[in-house]
Protein backbone atom coordinates (compact mmCIF):
# COMPACT_ATOMS: atom_id res chain seq x y z
CA UNK A 1 0.00 0.00 0.00
CA UNK A 2 2.62 2.19 1.21
CA UNK A 3 4.38 1.65 -1.76
CA UNK A 4 1.76 2.56 -4.02
CA UNK A 5 1.46 6.01 -2.03
CA UNK A 6 4.73 6.72 -2.63
CA UNK A 7 5.11 5.94 -6.18
CA UNK A 8 1.62 7.83 -6.84
CA UNK A 9 3.58 10.88 -5.43
CA UNK A 10 6.14 10.01 -7.59
CA UNK A 11 5.70 12.87 -10.38
CA UNK A 12 5.09 15.91 -8.48
CA UNK A 13 7.65 14.84 -5.26
CA UNK A 14 10.73 14.30 -7.78
CA UNK A 15 10.40 17.86 -8.04
CA UNK A 16 10.21 18.71 -4.65
CA UNK A 17 13.53 21.00 -3.32
CA UNK A 18 14.81 18.78 -0.33
CA UNK A 19 16.09 15.20 0.26
CA UNK A 20 16.76 12.74 3.71
CA UNK A 21 20.16 11.32 3.99
CA UNK A 22 20.31 8.97 6.53
CA UNK A 23 23.17 7.36 7.74
CA UNK A 24 22.73 4.01 10.00
CA UNK A 25 25.79 3.21 12.40
CA UNK A 26 26.00 0.44 15.03
CA UNK A 27 25.69 3.03 17.79
CA UNK A 28 24.32 6.27 16.30
CA UNK A 29 22.07 6.98 13.61
CA UNK A 30 22.80 10.62 11.26
CA UNK A 31 20.56 11.80 9.61
CA UNK A 32 20.26 15.42 7.71
CA UNK A 33 18.16 17.04 5.23
CA UNK A 34 19.99 18.94 2.02
CA UNK A 35 18.77 20.75 -0.79
CA UNK A 36 19.72 19.47 -4.29
CA UNK A 37 23.28 21.74 -4.23
CA UNK A 38 24.13 19.58 -0.78
CA UNK A 39 23.42 22.42 1.37
CA UNK A 40 22.74 20.92 4.65
CA UNK A 41 19.53 22.85 5.95
CA UNK A 42 18.95 20.48 8.56
CA UNK A 43 20.75 17.44 11.27
CA UNK A 44 19.83 15.50 13.99
CA UNK A 45 21.98 12.35 15.52
CA UNK A 46 20.29 9.74 17.86
CA UNK A 47 21.59 6.54 19.32
CA UNK A 48 20.84 3.38 17.07
CA UNK A 49 19.24 1.15 19.86
CA UNK A 50 19.99 -1.51 17.86
CA UNK A 51 19.52 -3.93 20.75
CA UNK A 52 15.88 -3.52 20.23
CA UNK A 53 15.66 -5.05 16.89
CA UNK A 54 14.93 -3.67 13.60
CA UNK A 55 11.59 -2.64 13.77
CA UNK A 56 12.33 -0.54 16.94
CA UNK A 57 15.13 1.06 14.89
CA UNK A 58 12.75 1.88 11.42
CA UNK A 59 10.31 3.29 13.58
CA UNK A 60 12.82 5.47 15.92
CA UNK A 61 14.47 6.24 12.55
CA UNK A 62 11.12 7.61 11.05
CA UNK A 63 10.15 9.38 14.05
CA UNK A 64 13.10 11.58 14.51
CA UNK A 65 13.39 12.24 10.47
CA UNK A 66 9.66 13.82 10.93
CA UNK A 67 10.24 15.64 13.94
CA UNK A 68 13.73 17.10 12.14
CA UNK A 69 11.80 18.14 8.85
CA UNK A 70 9.15 19.87 10.85
CA UNK A 71 11.94 21.76 13.26
CA UNK A 72 13.56 22.74 9.86
CA UNK A 73 10.03 24.48 9.10
CA UNK A 74 9.27 22.21 5.94
CA UNK A 75 6.63 20.43 5.11
CA UNK A 76 6.13 16.79 3.59
CA UNK A 77 6.09 18.29 0.13
CA UNK A 78 9.38 19.58 0.59
CA UNK A 79 11.03 16.39 0.62
CA UNK A 80 11.70 14.48 -2.75
CA UNK A 81 13.25 11.43 -1.81
CA UNK A 82 15.15 9.84 1.29
CA UNK A 83 18.54 8.01 1.12
CA UNK A 84 19.84 5.39 3.57
CA UNK A 85 23.07 4.30 4.06
CA UNK A 86 23.14 0.93 5.86
CA UNK A 87 25.51 -1.74 6.80
CA UNK A 88 25.45 -4.57 4.48
CA UNK A 89 25.11 -6.74 3.05
CA UNK A 90 22.17 -5.48 1.42
CA UNK A 91 20.31 -5.58 -2.04
CA UNK A 92 20.46 -2.01 -2.75
CA UNK A 93 18.33 -2.71 -5.91
CA UNK A 94 15.33 -3.60 -3.24
CA UNK A 95 16.17 -2.32 -0.45
CA UNK A 96 16.53 -5.04 1.46
CA UNK A 97 19.17 -5.44 4.20
CA UNK A 98 20.87 -9.30 4.57
CA UNK A 99 22.33 -8.79 7.91
CA UNK A 100 24.49 -6.70 9.73
CA UNK A 101 27.34 -7.55 11.88
CA UNK A 102 26.65 -4.37 14.34
CA UNK A 103 22.81 -4.77 14.42
CA UNK A 104 21.61 -7.60 15.99
CA UNK A 105 18.17 -9.11 14.50
CA UNK A 106 18.63 -7.80 11.07
CA UNK A 107 17.95 -10.51 8.56
CA UNK A 108 16.36 -9.63 5.43
CA UNK A 109 15.26 -6.55 6.28
CA UNK A 110 12.90 -5.11 3.77
CA UNK A 111 13.95 -1.75 4.87
CA UNK A 112 13.17 0.35 1.71
CA UNK A 113 9.67 -0.63 1.88
CA UNK A 114 9.31 0.15 5.54
CA UNK A 115 10.60 3.24 5.45
CA UNK A 116 8.58 4.16 2.47
CA UNK A 117 5.47 3.58 4.21
CA UNK A 118 6.44 5.56 7.58
CA UNK A 119 7.36 8.54 5.55
CA UNK A 120 5.58 8.48 2.46
CA UNK A 121 8.46 9.82 -0.02
CA UNK A 122 10.21 7.05 -2.09
CA UNK A 123 13.04 5.97 0.01
CA UNK A 124 16.66 4.77 -2.19
CA UNK A 125 18.94 2.11 0.39
CA UNK A 126 22.77 1.82 0.09
CA UNK A 127 25.96 0.27 1.25
CA UNK A 128 27.38 2.95 4.22
CA UNK A 129 30.74 3.58 3.08
CA UNK A 130 29.60 3.66 -0.51
CA UNK A 131 27.46 6.41 0.85
CA UNK A 132 30.35 7.94 2.76
CA UNK A 133 32.29 7.89 -0.38
CA UNK A 134 29.42 9.27 -2.65
CA UNK A 135 29.23 12.39 0.12
CA UNK A 136 32.76 13.63 -0.66
CA UNK A 137 32.67 12.82 -4.43
CA UNK A 138 29.22 14.83 -4.50
CA UNK A 139 30.06 17.98 -1.80
CA UNK A 140 33.50 17.02 -0.39
CA UNK A 141 37.18 16.15 -0.56
CA UNK A 142 36.82 14.67 -4.40
CA UNK A 143 33.68 17.37 -5.40
CA UNK A 144 33.82 17.36 -9.19
CA UNK A 145 35.63 14.23 -9.78
CA UNK A 146 34.36 11.43 -11.68
CA UNK A 147 36.84 9.01 -10.80
CA UNK A 148 37.35 8.32 -7.05
CA UNK A 149 38.04 5.35 -4.57
CA UNK A 150 37.31 6.13 -1.54
CA UNK A 151 38.31 4.58 1.99
CA UNK A 152 37.51 4.64 5.82
CA UNK A 153 40.01 3.78 8.04
CA UNK A 154 38.12 2.59 11.55
CA UNK A 155 37.76 -0.58 13.30
CA UNK A 156 37.91 -2.26 9.56
CA UNK A 157 38.29 -0.44 6.23
CA UNK A 158 35.08 0.56 4.05
CA UNK A 159 35.46 1.57 0.51
CA UNK A 160 33.80 2.81 -2.06
CA UNK A 161 34.55 3.16 -5.98
CA UNK A 162 32.96 5.52 -8.46
CA UNK A 163 34.16 5.55 -12.18
CA UNK A 164 32.38 7.75 -14.51
CA UNK A 165 30.80 9.41 -12.03
CA UNK A 166 28.38 6.53 -11.14
CA UNK A 167 29.03 4.87 -7.67
CA UNK A 168 30.54 1.03 -8.54
CA UNK A 169 28.02 -1.70 -6.95
CA UNK A 170 28.98 -4.70 -8.52
CA UNK A 171 27.30 -8.26 -9.70
CA UNK A 172 25.27 -8.42 -6.76
CA UNK A 173 25.55 -4.75 -4.90
CA UNK A 174 28.21 -6.08 -3.25
CA UNK A 175 31.30 -4.13 -4.89
CA UNK A 176 34.35 -2.12 -3.30
CA UNK A 177 34.81 -4.62 0.18
CA UNK A 178 38.34 -3.40 -0.56
CA UNK A 179 39.28 -3.53 3.69
CA UNK A 180 38.78 -7.46 2.50
CA UNK A 181 40.99 -7.68 -0.71
CA UNK A 182 44.11 -9.14 0.66
CA UNK A 183 47.78 -7.71 1.46
CA UNK A 184 49.10 -10.85 2.94
CA UNK A 185 47.37 -14.17 2.15
CA UNK A 186 49.51 -15.92 5.13
CA UNK A 187 48.53 -12.89 7.12
CA UNK A 188 46.83 -12.28 10.27
CA UNK A 189 43.33 -14.07 10.60
CA UNK A 190 40.51 -11.62 8.94
CA UNK A 191 36.86 -11.71 10.71
CA UNK A 192 35.99 -12.29 6.87
CA UNK A 193 37.04 -15.81 7.39
CA UNK A 194 39.67 -14.94 4.56
CA UNK A 195 44.06 -14.19 5.80
CA UNK A 196 45.79 -10.85 5.30
CA UNK A 197 42.99 -9.20 4.63
CA UNK A 198 43.52 -4.64 3.87
CA UNK A 199 41.76 -4.07 7.47
CA UNK A 200 44.24 -6.70 9.41
CA UNK A 201 47.03 -4.66 8.41
CA UNK A 202 45.80 -0.61 7.13
CA UNK A 203 43.01 0.16 9.49
CA UNK A 204 43.30 2.23 12.80
CA UNK A 205 42.62 -1.32 14.50
CA UNK A 206 45.56 -2.87 12.77
CA UNK A 207 47.74 0.19 14.17
CA UNK A 208 46.82 -0.93 17.53
CA UNK A 209 47.50 -4.86 16.86
CA UNK A 210 50.69 -3.75 16.01
CA UNK A 211 51.93 -2.19 18.63
CA UNK A 212 50.74 -4.71 21.06
CA UNK A 213 51.70 -7.64 19.23
CA UNK A 214 55.77 -6.12 19.48
CA UNK A 215 55.04 -4.80 22.76
CA UNK A 216 53.69 -8.48 24.25
CA UNK A 217 56.96 -9.66 21.87
CA UNK A 218 59.44 -7.80 24.71
CA UNK A 219 59.71 -4.15 22.23
CA UNK A 220 60.12 -1.32 24.67
CA UNK A 221 57.69 1.77 24.10
CA UNK A 222 56.24 5.01 25.60
CA UNK A 223 53.29 3.44 24.58
CA UNK A 224 53.34 0.78 27.38
CA UNK A 225 53.47 3.61 29.87
CA UNK A 226 50.76 5.71 27.92
CA UNK A 227 48.43 2.66 28.78
CA UNK A 228 49.72 2.47 32.38
CA UNK A 229 50.47 -1.09 31.46
CA UNK A 230 47.01 -2.29 30.17
CA UNK A 231 47.51 -3.57 26.63
CA UNK A 232 43.40 -3.66 25.83
CA UNK A 233 44.04 0.57 26.31
CA UNK A 234 46.54 0.38 23.39
CA UNK A 235 44.40 2.44 20.47
CA UNK A 236 45.87 3.78 16.91
CA UNK A 237 46.01 7.46 18.73
CA UNK A 238 47.99 6.07 21.90
CA UNK A 239 50.52 4.85 18.94
CA UNK A 240 50.45 8.45 17.17
CA UNK A 241 50.91 9.70 20.28
CA UNK A 242 54.23 8.02 21.26
CA UNK A 243 55.12 8.78 17.66
CA UNK A 244 54.88 12.51 18.02
CA UNK A 245 56.99 12.19 21.41
CA UNK A 246 59.90 10.57 19.09
CA UNK A 247 59.44 7.09 20.39
CA UNK A 248 61.37 4.84 18.15
CA UNK A 249 58.96 1.51 18.20
CA UNK A 250 55.67 4.08 17.42
CA UNK A 251 57.65 4.71 14.45
CA UNK A 252 58.51 1.43 13.26
CA UNK A 253 54.22 0.59 13.36
CA UNK A 254 53.56 4.02 11.97
CA UNK A 255 56.28 2.96 9.31
CA UNK A 256 54.87 -0.65 8.77
CA UNK A 257 51.26 0.68 8.99
CA UNK A 258 51.88 3.19 5.64
CA UNK A 259 53.65 0.45 3.83
CA UNK A 260 50.56 -1.66 4.11
CA UNK A 261 48.35 1.37 3.24
CA UNK A 262 50.24 2.36 0.32
CA UNK A 263 50.35 -1.12 -1.14
CA UNK A 264 46.40 -1.40 -0.55
CA UNK A 265 46.54 2.17 -2.66
CA UNK A 266 48.91 1.51 -5.27
CA UNK A 267 46.85 -2.08 -6.39
CA UNK A 268 43.92 0.22 -6.24
CA UNK A 269 45.39 3.08 -8.39
CA UNK A 270 46.99 0.43 -11.01
CA UNK A 271 43.65 -1.59 -11.04
CA UNK A 272 40.87 1.56 -11.46
CA UNK A 273 43.09 5.01 -12.47
CA UNK A 274 41.27 7.61 -10.03
CA UNK A 275 42.05 11.33 -10.00
CA UNK A 276 41.47 10.73 -6.35
CA UNK A 277 41.79 8.92 -3.11
CA UNK A 278 39.80 10.09 -0.41
CA UNK A 279 40.93 8.98 3.01
CA UNK A 280 38.83 9.15 5.98
CA UNK A 281 38.61 8.13 9.58
CA UNK A 282 41.06 9.42 12.73
CA UNK A 283 44.15 9.11 11.47
CA UNK A 284 44.06 12.11 8.59
CA UNK A 285 44.60 14.01 11.69
CA UNK A 286 48.04 13.08 11.44
CA UNK A 287 48.24 15.40 8.65
CA UNK A 288 51.94 15.48 6.97
CA UNK A 289 52.67 12.67 9.03
CA UNK A 290 50.63 10.31 7.43
CA UNK A 291 50.08 12.08 3.56
CA UNK A 292 53.77 12.67 2.91
CA UNK A 293 55.06 9.26 3.54
CA UNK A 294 51.78 7.50 2.16
CA UNK A 295 52.57 8.86 -1.02
CA UNK A 296 56.22 8.58 -1.49
CA UNK A 297 54.78 4.61 -0.48
CA UNK A 298 52.38 4.85 -3.52
CA UNK A 299 54.45 6.44 -5.32
CA UNK A 300 57.48 3.03 -5.66
CA UNK A 301 54.22 0.59 -6.40
CA UNK A 302 52.55 2.27 -9.28
CA UNK A 303 53.38 3.52 -12.67
CA UNK A 304 53.62 6.61 -13.21
CA UNK A 305 51.23 7.82 -15.20
CA UNK A 306 48.77 6.35 -13.12
CA UNK A 307 49.77 7.95 -9.74
CA UNK A 308 50.98 11.39 -11.50
CA UNK A 309 46.74 11.15 -12.29
CA UNK A 310 45.89 10.69 -8.84
CA UNK A 311 45.42 13.00 -5.71
CA UNK A 312 45.48 11.19 -2.04
CA UNK A 313 43.60 13.76 0.15
CA UNK A 314 42.31 13.81 3.52
CA UNK A 315 38.04 13.51 3.61
CA UNK A 316 36.60 16.88 4.41
CA UNK A 317 32.63 15.82 5.60
CA UNK A 318 33.76 13.68 8.48
CA UNK A 319 30.52 12.45 10.29
CA UNK A 320 28.13 13.97 8.46
CA UNK A 321 29.78 12.50 4.91
CA UNK A 322 27.46 8.94 4.77
CA UNK A 323 24.06 10.68 5.58
CA UNK A 324 25.09 13.50 2.90
CA UNK A 325 26.50 10.96 0.30
CA UNK A 326 23.46 8.56 0.69
CA UNK A 327 21.09 11.88 0.00
CA UNK A 328 23.12 12.79 -3.05
CA UNK A 329 22.97 8.89 -4.18
CA UNK A 330 19.10 9.08 -4.35
CA UNK A 331 19.11 12.64 -5.95
CA UNK A 332 22.05 11.41 -8.88
CA UNK A 333 21.03 7.78 -9.58
CA UNK A 334 17.48 7.71 -8.82
CA UNK A 335 17.34 5.47 -11.92
CA UNK A 336 19.08 2.94 -10.30
CA UNK A 337 16.50 2.82 -7.32
CA UNK A 338 13.50 3.09 -9.49
CA UNK A 339 12.33 6.58 -7.81
ZN1 LIG B 1 38.58 -9.97 5.66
Amino acid sequence: MAKKGAKKSKGLKAKARCVIGIDIGGTNIVSVIVDRGAKVVAKVDFPTEGAKGPDYVIRNMAKNVKAMTVKAGLSHKDIAFCGIGSPGPLDSKKGIIMGAVNLPGWKRVMLKDKMEKLLGVPVGVDNDANCAVYGEVWAGAAKGAKNVTGLTLGTGVGGGIIIDGRLVRGANYNAAEIGHTSLNPDGRECKCGAKGCFEQYASASAIAESAREGIRNGRRSLITEFVRGDMTKITSKTVYDALVQGDKYAQEVWSEFIKYLGAGIANIINGLNPEVVVIAGGVIEAGDRLFKPLNDAVRRQTFSLTFSAAKIVPAKLGGLAGAIGAAGLVINESDFYGL
